[in-house]
């Protein structure tokens, strides 16, 4: 008996269906959750390789838009700006657990409120997961007094209630950005 062909409305989204590696260039860029965490400074402690996050955002971040102020062009302007891979997102440490890329390079699923599940590119804000009105600039503030701006939310994934962030002593070396 011949079975019907699959509707195509019944298939799973794209990224349970693909691997990182599959994803098309548009799925690859529709998975970003806009969340901005990635654009914050980070803080790695020598002693420990602990991550803590600042609310220190990169110059080129806009707090009001939660987006990148010059995207075509970071790469250029901001070098330590890292673009990611499927490699990377899997070999980095400093993601925060709530980014998109990382949850499905885990094998895990979607949050409710990435724009992809809810259909509503406000969710990542209105969720609290975002970085939208919580950050400053780094114009101004020099490195060695990042240790003072260390926050715990971006290493936070409130819907696990799991927080990751823990404190070690000295800082060390800045984490690099997306
Ligand atoms: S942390 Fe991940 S999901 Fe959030 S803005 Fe960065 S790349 Fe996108
Ligand atoms: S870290 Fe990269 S993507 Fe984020 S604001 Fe800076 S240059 Fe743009």
């Amino acid at each position: 008996m011949k079975r019907p062909a699959p509707d195509p409305a019944d298939e799973a989204p794209f990224w349970r269906r693909r691997s990182l590696e599959e994803m098309s260039r548009a799925e690859w860029e529709s998975l970003c959750d806009g969340c901005g965490r990635c654009c914050l400074n980070k803080l790695e402690y020598a002693d420990t390789g602990i991550i803590a996050w600042t609310d220190i955002a990169c110059r080129l971040f806009d707090d009001a838009t939660c987006r990148c102020s010059d995207y075509p062009h970071r790469s250029e302007r901001i070098p330590d700006c890292e673009t990611l891979t499927p490699r990377k997102v899997r070999t980095l440490t400093w993601l925060p657990p709530t980014c998109a890329y990382k949850l499905v390079a885990e094998g895990r699923d979607l949050y409710w409120w990435h724009p992809l599940v809810s259909g509503d590119p406000e969710t990542v804000h209105l969720a609290g997961i975002s970085a939208r009105h919580r950050t400053r600039s780094e114009e101004g503030i020099p490195p060695e007094e990042f240790d003072d701006y260390v926050v715990d939310w971006p290493g936070e994934d409130p819907a696990m209630r799991i927080e990751v962030s823990e404190r070690g002593k000295a800082p060390g070396k800045r984490g690099a950005r997306r």
